[in-house]
Order: C-alpha cells, then structure tokens, then sequence
C-alpha cells in the first residue's frame, strides 16, 4: 500500500505527524509519500498544487491529508475541490457519533453518516464574474447522482438500511432531480427512504440527531450541515472524514488549517487519529481499525485531552498516549 501524506498548513503540519505516529504502532506494510501542497507552497512557489504533485498522488492508492489554508489569491482554486475531481473522490463520508466522556451541547445519544456528494452540485467550477453580476452554475448529472446514491446505500445496507434524502426540492429544479435519482436508487436497492428539506434538516438535526442514520445530499449542503453535525458531536477536533472514488480515496479531519491555534502544539490529534482509523478500515484492517477506536476511547476516559475539551495535554501527548494503547 502507498500513502500520499499530504499535512498541508496550520494545524494540518501538527496532527498528522500525529496521526502517522499511531499508524505506525502498527508496523504495517506501507509506503508513505510525503508531499508539499498548499498555501507554504504557494508563498515559496506560487503554485499550491502542481500537475507532477497530481501525477505522484495517481501513483499512490490513498492520501492522507491535513488541512490547507487558502492563499490570498483572487484566481486561486481549491486545491481539495481540485483533487477531489482529480481523482474522481465523489463520495464525501462523515460519521457522526459522539466519543466516550466528551461533553455535547445537546444531551443525546446518536449515530448517523452524511454522504455528501463531493464532486459536482454547487462546486461544479462552472462560474462567471461579471462587473455587476455573477454566476455559478450547480450541476447535478444522473451519473453522479447514481453513484452517490449507490453508496449511500451501500452504507445503508449493514445498518438500518434507510436514508434520509436531503434537498431543496419544493425551489430548486436541480433537487427534484437530485431527489428522484435517489430514491429510484434506494427502490432499486430495496432501501427505505425518507426526505429532508435542507433547511427543516438544519433544525432538525440539533433538535433529534438520534432520529437519522445515512443522510445523503448535495455538495453545498452536505458541506455545511457537516460542520453542523461536528458541532453536536463535540467539537470539529474530534470528526474525521473519507472522500472515496472507484479507485481513490483520501481522508482528512473535517476541520481546516486552524490559523489561531497553529505553531503551538495544542491541536486535538483526534481527528486526524479517526481518518487514519477510517483509511484503515478502507485497506481492509478492520481488527487495526478497532483498536484505534478502543485506544482514543480509553485516552479520552483517562483524561488525556487537548484544550478544545477542556484539557492541558498537547498534541504529542495524546497521540502517544493513543499509540502506546493501540494493538492492546
Ligand atoms: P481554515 O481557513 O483553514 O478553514 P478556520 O480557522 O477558518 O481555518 P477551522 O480550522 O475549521 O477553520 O477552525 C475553526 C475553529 O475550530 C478554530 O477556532 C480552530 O481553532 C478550532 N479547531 C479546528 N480544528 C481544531 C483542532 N483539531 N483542535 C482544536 N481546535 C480546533
């Protein structure tokens, strides 16, 4: 196997040497690829991602990424919205349920995945800036509205086997679409199904987070209602995410290069801990995978957290902490 390791800026450059430190706990067979992309980049080069960088991530099976910041750069475009169409990473995977010991600001108990559709829709790059107007074109195609529908029942499948289709279908034609698509696929694969209107799920989901299990939406909305979500679960520090294609895939903490806490030490690992738990358990190394979730479990019981929740422990702290628990 061989990882692309992408930190990227900010906290990115903290927590994932951290996360690196508890994959290699496991002495797996791995190669690992270290990459420079991102705004220190930009600053030295002017480029934050280059088509050889592109070229070397092609070669490899996986990436693992930080987080970048974005350079102060009108014609700049995202490198994320980039490698995610790059190499075809359509489907945006988020599992959402609270950790052992960690305070939430709504008292309940919940489990659900938001499978976010990561590579059309509002992010389609079709866009015009005029003088006194602008345009961004969403475009949403059957194809990848199947695919994304597929998975989402795929995941479906070993859980409730239900999904909560989320969209804007009552103003925007491109949802009507969206929705039809989806739950032909849901019939198609013997999966119930249920809708949302994105706006009743933004509510919906601080009121009643218990009641969801796979929601699946858009590129735009599964953005934000994602960092939603990461707020009930307990804190952006704590949620990680797979971005996967047919051959691809790349993990990343949801949250981004965090420039008020970088250079200090402080960052919570966990995150980037769980995408390496998440990229584990892509390669096939469930019993590895597991241990990650028994390890981070146990540290967080014992109180060894980050000052996002509340603790004095570094960055370096709780990934050792997590890397001395693992394979036990
Ligand atoms: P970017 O521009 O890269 O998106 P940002 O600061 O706008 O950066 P986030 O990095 O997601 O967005 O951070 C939002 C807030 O959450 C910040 O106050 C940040 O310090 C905090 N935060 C994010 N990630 C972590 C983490 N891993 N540990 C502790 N705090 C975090």
């Amino acid at each position: 196997m061989k990882i692309a390791i992408v930190p990227g800026d900010g906290i990115g450059k903290e927590v994932i040497p951290a996360a690196l430190s508890v994959l290699d706990a496991f002495g797996l067979d791995i190669e690992k690829i270290p990459l420079e992309i991102g705004y220190g980049k930009w600053k030295r080069t002017g480029s934050a991602l280059t088509d050889d960088d592109i070229n070397l991530i092609k070669d490899c099976d996986c990436v693992l990424f930080g987080a970048i910041t974005t350079p102060p750069d009108p014609n700049y475009r995202s490198v994320l919205v980039r490698l995610r169409k790059e190499l075809d990473l359509y489907a945006n995977i988020r599992p959402f349920s609270p950790l052992k010991t960690v305070k939430l600001p709504c008292a309940k108990k919940f489990d659900f995945v938001i499978v976010r559709e990561n590579t059309e829709g509002m992010y389609s790059g079709v866009e015009e800036l005029h003088e006194d107007a602008a345009y961004t074109t969403r475009v949403l195609t059957r194809k990848g509205c199947e695919r994304i529908a597929e998975r989402a029942c795929a995941l479906a499948k070993p859980r409730k086997k239900n999904i909560t289709v989320v969209h804007k279908a009552n103003v925007l034609k491109s949802d009507s679409f969206f929705r039809d698509v989806c739950t032909g696929v849901a019939k198609r694969n013997g999966i119930s199904y249920n809708e949302m209107l994105v706006d009743a799920m933004a509510y919906d989901l601080i009121l009643r987070p218990e009641k969801y299990d796979v929601i699946v939406t858009t590129n735009l909305f599964g953005d934000i209602l994602s960092d939603e979500a990461a707020a009930i679960a307990g804190g952006l520090g704590l949620c990680p995410s797979a971005n996967v294609g047919d051959r691809y895939a790349l993990f990343e903490p949801i949250h981004g290069s965090a420039p008020d806490i970088a250079g200090k030490g402080i960052a919570n690992p966990i995150a980037a801990i769980l995408s390496v738990r998440m990229m584990l358990e892509w390669m096939g190394e469930m019993e590895s995978a597991k241990s990650i979730s028994r390890a981070v479990d146990n540290v967080l019981q014992q109180g060894i957290v980050t000052p996002d929740m509340g603790g004095s422990y570094s960055t370096v702290d709780v990934s050792d902490a997590i890397a001395k628990m693992v394979n036990r």
